[in-house]
């Protein structure tokens, strides 16, 4: 590990703008589970078709909260483990200028981060289908233990959604802002992320250098300078260690 440790050391040190590129790999050391990993993945158990889809949410809305809301609570009780605090402190140090996150949990933000792009959405907000009154995400929370499945707009009853894309939903605008950063950007790090879910899964494609760390090998690590196969939170670590943090 050492090696790979001096050798993202040293792009990082002579790239000018690098950025981050995260996915549910990067909260599972905080309990919360991935998507793909072998045998533990959300979706080695189910379609995510029909469980987090626009048709999921329109066609059987009951299901898609009762499915949906406990796991995102869970997300919201969750704490930032090493490789948030890695990523801020490298920022801090004028080493990443910023991180995309698939993520929606908010940790990046907890940990410290500033420049954060959420291209799937986050756990802040909702909003009425109906007529687009935005409410705190824990108006759902709070009507769904009330028995209120699904949530309703006080203004309209029309039904309220998460402000996180879904399976079939148009991208953010964070990602057409992560698209321009990507512009001037000369090295992309992919921490936890299977580089599965499209169009994300493309920006490798736009970065002249990459440098991969997920458990579990990508379709992207033949492009990359460095692949590292490890726990991101323990490499993140040790580079830090590397770079003279503790
Ligand atoms: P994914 O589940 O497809 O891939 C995660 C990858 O991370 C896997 O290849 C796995 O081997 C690797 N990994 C798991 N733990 C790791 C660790 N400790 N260190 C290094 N690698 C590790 O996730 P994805 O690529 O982000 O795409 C799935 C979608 O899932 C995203 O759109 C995201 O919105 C959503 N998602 C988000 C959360 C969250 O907000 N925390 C959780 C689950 C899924």
């Amino acid at each position: 590990m050492e090696a790979l440790v001096k050798d993202v050391a040293r792009i990082l040190k002579d790239s000018r703008k690098t950025l981050a590129l995260t996915g549910a790999g990067a909260s599972t050391e905080s309990g919360i589970p991935d998507y793909r990993s072998q045998g533990t993945g959300l979706w080695q158990k189910y379609n995510p078709m029909e469980k987090a889809s626009v048709t999921a949410l329109l066609s059987n809305p009951e299901e898609f909260y009762r499915f949906n809301l406990p796991r995102w609570s869970g997300y919201l009780q969750a704490k930032p483990n090493a490789t948030h605090f890695a990523l801020a402190k490298l920022e801090e140090k004028g080493l990443i200028y910023g991180i995309i996150t698939q993520n929606i949990d908010g940790l990046h933000q907890r940990a410290g981060s500033k420049k954060v792009w959420e291209v799937h959405g986050h756990l802040r907000t909702c909003h009425c289908l109906e007529c687009g009154r935005s409410y705190p995400f824990n108006e759902l929370i709070e009507q769904f233990n009330q028995g209120v499945n699904p949530p309703k707009c006080f203004l309209c009853h029309g039904m309220l959604r998460p402000d996180v894309v879904l399976f079939e939903d148009p991208m953010s605008e964070d990602y057409y802002k992560a698209l321009q950063e990507m512009k001037d950007c000369d090295t992309l790090v992919v921490v936890g992320s299977s580089l599965q879910v499209y169009p994300v899964a493309d920006l490798p494609r736009l970065a002249s250098r990459l440098v991969i760390i997920n458990k579990e090998p990508t379709p992207w690590d033949y492009k990359a300078e460095v692949v590292v196969y490890e726990q991101a939170g323990r490499f993140l670590s040790e580079l830090l260690k590397h770079l003279g943090e503790n």
